[in-house]
């Protein structure tokens, strides 16, 4: 007899659903569930997380090996939430476990432990020496000695002394610091940088003529100038490649050091704001629910401008009074570093940013501050909900609506739903902010699920700004062939005349340029993806989006050796060029995929763009999120209708979500702002409603077409896609599964089952892709069922819950 940890291994294998049995020996006697251990697993020895201490047989059992951490990792709300998460999203335990550790791999602590500030040392002493002399002796060392390391303490005292350790951190009698060991790494990364000028370029790329793999690392530094290792990881550029390219005198390796600080801006104190009466009657209603310490839910939906960052401030800051942390949630954290910029400046180090250009271990730095509480705010996009927060009091979800809160892979979890079950555990309050809030979210406030907090002024009480729409079909109809159409090319004529600034927004999938043979119709293809290859005039190559493969332009049509091969399409690249033809004298600066792969290149170039370096801001969407620049009063959306064309039942209100969220963006100061809209559906509902910001006409409307059609938030959706590298097995499996989900869920009532069908996009790296629907009022009996069909382990059916889009 002895006693048993049972163990469930950080690995990915969908088939390893269960815990393991471990010895746990005497020294590790502390250990309860939720403590990250490492133990041996075949040959090698892997993260575990321990969900069971029992007693037993412990013959032929493997002992533990370590201890991950100083303390347990996960609390009662954290295994709670995963569990939550892979009921929900059927996923495995651990997949969903491995969302709250920092790293894929387990990153051991370095702990000092020094005694507790507020105790009376010889009281303690002599309290100690009665009952427990070990715990003394030990207390009585770190009190002469200050904080001392771990490894130091075993060595002296033995193994024995992590439990009396532990003993003593729970009596409050000591405490135990932590530093990352990985601080002191990392400092300098390895790029890869082009050795040669672009001149040059031709000459080079005739030499790298018949090598594919150099080619594409080749093209990709032209296109960015260098790369870093993550970069190389998604072009798939392997070590030889770079190796090989070094060789021959075109790239170099070199050193470069990593800035820590990303958000390192001198910290301005802000002057005393003085909420407005919006802001203090929400305030108010928050601040009761957070001193209840119950779960509450708030939808504050203000228009852009109204002043919800400071209500989210002003909520945290009562939040920390109570020594409890707050999570608060941005879409993307590159173009987010206003928000991060207010909260330093009333919270200073207290708040922790953490975005994907961290290191493995700026990102494990990141979380141990939060678990050990030496920080209270965690700021970050969607993964920042699995922070390892010791006592969570608020979660703030900033622009709620925003398609990035969903992760697109496994586990796909939506941001929202997890920090509604996280907060509920541990009797936290949500706030979600937006001015274009999700249907459903303002659906479930409607119906009381959440307190709907609207903010219906502008501080300053600014002006919405005028919005105009201008039908494009007209201005063909007028001989007018030009991106630009008249009345926004006048708008712009009077902008620069006022030396005020523009921002002009194509929609991501309307940038795209396209190779198409004019003589047959030809449209260069990737060859791994049912996609076309979007044309880069800055490196004069083609590349597919979905699997970053490159290729050069060729001269003649693959398909019929003509040489009238033309460019299609309403790029980016195509307005830069009709600007400066029309304005030669503005300056123009373009924020896309593009221009944005280096770190923190956004916070650059909008911080240009608002010091007034440049007249125009061009770009795709996502310029037209929460900056705040009061010389903007014009905007300009040249294509409205490229998100309205999707075969999707979110595409009307992406499309109204667009037209709002530009147009806030116009007028922001004291000066009125104006906005043109292109469109060639100028009588659609998302387009009138977008046009003149009016959420509820729009939400009316939306909501019951999505009654008439079953969507959410009506009825609920599980995708899933059947992938295989042959066509005809895709296609067979997907048939085999369709009658596996009738078969197992036909007496169900109220349940559709809609498909196999192949994928709007049906290849994706040379993986073919089919699709099965499931549509149902209520999934709880479903999921049941489904988690004992063996269809959820297998692993080439992907499982998306909830689905964003139904492509
Ligand atoms: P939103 O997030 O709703 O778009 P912000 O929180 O960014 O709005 O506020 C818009 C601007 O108004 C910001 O520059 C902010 O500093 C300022 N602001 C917010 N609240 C107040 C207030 N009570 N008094 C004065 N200025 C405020
Ligand atoms: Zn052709
Ligand atoms: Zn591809």
């Amino acid at each position: 007899m002895g006693r048993i940890a049972e163990v469930l291994i950080n690995i990915a294998a969908k088939g390893i659903n269960k815990p393991f049995s471990y010895l746990l020996p005497d020294e590790f006697g502390f250990l309860s569930v939720g403590w990250r251990v490492l133990v041996p697993f075949g040959p090698r020895q892997l993260e575990g997380f321990v969900m069971n201490v029992t007693a037993g047989d412990t013959s032929g059992l493997k002992p533990i090996f370590d201890v991950l951490d100083s303390s347990v990792w996960f609390n009662d709300n954290m295994l709670k939430t995963a569990e939550w998460i892979s009921d929900y999203y059927l996923c495995t335990l651990a997949e969903a476990m491995r969302l709250f550790i920092p790293g894929k791999s387990g990153i051991k602590a370095q702990t000092h432990y020094r005694i507790h500030e507020a105790v009376d040392a010889p009281q303690v002493i002599a309290h100690l020496s009665a009952k427990a002399d070990f715990q003394r002796q030990l207390f009585e060392y770190l009190k002469g000695n200050g904080p001392t390391n771990i490894t130091v303490l075993k060595k002296k005292f033995g193994p024995h002394s992590l439990p009396a350790l532990q003993q003593l951190l729970r009596k409050k009698l000591i405490v135990a610091d932590y530093t990352a060991t990985a601080r002191l790494r990392a400092k300098y990364k390895s790029v890869v940088e082009l050795a040669i000028s672009p001149d040059a370029a031709a000459i080079a790329a005739a030499r790298l003529s018949g090598k594919p793999a150099q080619l594409r690392l080749f093209f990709a530094l032209l296109a960015k100038g260098s790369l870093e290792h993550s970069d190389l990881a998604q072009i798939k550029a392997s070590r030889a490649t770079v190796k090989a390219l070094v060789q021959a005198g075109i790239a170099v390796i070199r050193q470069v050091q990593v800035i820590r600080n990303t958000y390192n801006e001198k910290q301005s104190v802000p002057a005393n704001i003085t909420l407005t009466a919006e802001q203090q009657q929400a305030v108010a209603k928050i601040s009761s629910a957070i001193k209840s310490q119950r779960f509450h839910s708030f939808l504050l939906h203000g228009i852009t401008g109204s002043g919800k960052t400071q209500v989210y401030i002003e909520a945290v800051a009562l939040v920390r009074q109570n020594n409890r942390q707050a999570i608060v949630l941005v879409p993307e954290i590159a173009l987010t570093s206003q928000i991060v910029f207010r909260f330093r400046s009333r919270f200073g180090d207290d708040v922790v940013v953490i975005h994907s250009k961290l290191s493995a271990g700026e990102r494990a730095d990141a979380w141990q501050r939060l678990h050990y509480q030496q920080a209270g705010i965690v700021i970050g996009a969607r993964s920042a909900i699995f922070a390892p927060l010791f006592d969570i009091g608020i979660i703030i979800i900033d622009e709620e609506h925003e398609f990035t809160y969903k992760q697109e892979e496994t586990p796909r979890y939506h941001t929202l739903a997890v920090a509604m079950t996280r907060a509920r555990m541990a009797d936290a309050i949500v706030v979600m902010g937006s001015a274009t809030p999700s249907v459903e979210t303002y659906y479930n406030a409607l119906q009381h699920k959440h307190t709907l907090l609207p903010m219906i002024n502008r501080i300053n009480h600014s002006a919405l700004p005028q919005v105009q729409v201008v039908d494009m079909r007209e201005e063909l109809r007028a001989g007018r062939r030009s991106v630009l159409s008249a009345p926004l090319k006048e708008l712009l004529n009077e902008t620069f005349s006022r030396q005020e600034q523009a921002i002009i927004l194509l929609n991501r999938r309307g940038y795209s340029t396209f190779v198409l043979c004019r003589e047959c119709g030809h449209v260069m293809r990737c060859p791994h993806c049912s996609t076309s290859l979007v044309y880069h005039a800055a490196g004069n190559y083609l590349r597919c989006h979905y699997c970053q493969w490159t290729e050069q332009v060729p001269d003649v049509c693959p398909a019929c050796r003509s040489r009238y091969i033309r460019y299609f399409g309403t790029g980016t690249q195509k307005l830069e060029e009709e600007f400066r033809q029309q304005w030669p004298y503005i300056r123009m600066i373009r924020m896309d995929q593009d221009t944005t792969g280096k770190k923190m290149s956004h916070h650059k170039i909008l911080a240009a763009f608002a010091k007034g370096s440049y007249d125009v801001l061009l770009g795709t969407q996502m310029v037209a999120k929460g900056h705040d620049i009061d010389n903007v009063t014009a905007v300009g959306i040249i294509s409205a209708d490229t998100a309205l064309n999707l075969p999707d039942f979110r595409a009307a209100e992406q499309t109204f979500d667009l037209l709002t969220q530009a147009a806030g963006r116009a007028g922001r100061g004291i000066k009125p702002g104006r906005v043109v809209v292109q469109t060639y559906n100028p009588d659609h509902y998302a387009v009138q409603t977008g046009a003149m910001q009016d959420y509820l006409s729009f939400y009316k409307t939306e909501i019951s077409y999505r009654h008439d059609l079953g969507y959410p938030p009506f009825g609920q959706l599980i995708k899933f896609t059947i992938v295989s590298s042959d066509e005809n097995i895709s296609c067979r499996q997907a048939a085999l599964t369709a009658e596996e989900l009738r078969s197992g869920l036909d007496d169900l009532p109220n349940i559709e089952i809609i498909g196999p069908f192949k994928a709007p996009i049906a290849k994706i790296n040379d993986m073919y892709r089919m699709q099965l629907l499931i549509k149902s009022p209520g999934m709880d009996i479903v999921k049941t069922r489904l988690n004992h069909m063996d269809i959820v382990s297998r692993s080439n059916i992907i499982i998306d819950v909830d689905p964003v889009n139904v492509m």
